[in-house]
């Protein structure tokens, strides 16, 4: 499976803690099971990607 690459450029193997724009909880990006960048700048939590079913981003080549 390619999923874990998506289309994110990961700088480094450190802790990037973002805040998730749907819940607005502070996460680790690097290390938060499913987490990513929704449309490719939305900070999501793996919580609210499992929660919303976002994981998918099929959607990303649609504009
Ligand atoms: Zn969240």
């Amino acid at each position: 499976m390619a999923d874990e690459e998506n289309h994110i450029d990961i700088e480094n193997n450190e802790e990037k803690i973002e805040v998730c724009y749907t819940c607005g909880k502070e996460f680790d990006m690097n290390s938060d099971e499913g987490a990513h960048y929704h449309y490719g700048k939305y900070p999501m939590c793996g919580y609210c990607t499992n929660f919303f079913g976002f994981y998918n981003e099929e959607m990303m080549g649609k504009k």
